[in-house]
């Protein structure tokens, strides 16, 4: 665990400097979807402190099972909207927001709560029916939308471009988030996994997502 976390954290640290930035400026979410939580206790221990779950309910489970530990916990899969209620709070961030319908009622749950939800919009910058992501074209309501909800910050854009073998391949999609990250002016960018991190990194991410190079492949049954 150690061994990966350190290879990654040296990957994050060569791509930074190939796209001349620096290292710090680069978040490593570890994703633990699947993972057990003494699987995340152990990354803990290594000096892990973001992690990133997919499902309400499996992240509710483990941050109750490691409520000793002072883990920051971020949402990257799609929400439902039903599930915005035990969402709110729980998630420092939440990445994958794409919907009015869903900025209305986090603000709405966020507001009951007495607080203000940081969140980042979720763009699908290609046409594939199967993910989640607001296209190109509702990202300005969405921001406006968004602009006008005292219980919701958005602190930038995130992206799942299509897959490729080749890493290389998803750079103009990279490249892409950021010009609209850039008009927007926010802060963070979430985009690049175990496949394509470090290209997405040369591109500008200040967010990785990454969870087979540090906890294997994931086991669904
Ligand atoms: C599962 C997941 C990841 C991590 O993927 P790996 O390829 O295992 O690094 C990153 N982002 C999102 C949105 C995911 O669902």
């Amino acid at each position: 665990m150690l061994e990966n976390i350190s290879d990654v954290y040296k990957r994050i640290s060569h791509a930074a400097m190939r796209g001349g930035r620096s290292p710090e400026g680069v978040r490593l979410v570890a994703v633990s979807k699947t993972v057990q939580a003494e699987a995340v206790r152990e990354a803990y221990e290594a000096g892990q402190r973001i992690f990133g779950e997919s499902k309400v309910q499996e992240a509710q489970k483990k941050a109750e099972a490691l409520n000793d530990l002072n883990i920051q916990w971020h949402m990257v899969g799609h929400l439902q909207r039903n599930k915005a209620k035990h969402a709110v709070g729980l998630f420092k961030l939440i990445h994958s927001v794409d919907s009015i319908a869903l900025l209305e009622e986090i603000d709405k749950q966020a507001a009951k709560k007495g607080f203000v939800q940081s969140v980042l919009l979720q763009v699908k910058l290609a046409d594939e029916d199967t993910k989640s992501g607001a296209g190109e074209k509702e990202l300005d309501g969405l921001v406006q939308k968004a602009g006008g909800l005292k219980n919701i910050k958005v602190e930038g854009l995130m992206t799942v471009p299509p897959f490729f073998d080749e890493p290389e391949r998803a750079r103009p999609f990279f490249k892409r988030l950021k010009e609209l990250n850039n008009a927007y002016g926010f802060p963070e960018l979430s985009m690049g996994m175990t496949g394509d991190f470090e290209v997405a990194i040369e591109e500008g991410a200040t967010l990785v997502r990454v969870g087979t190079a540090i906890f294997g492949e994931r086991d669904y049954t």
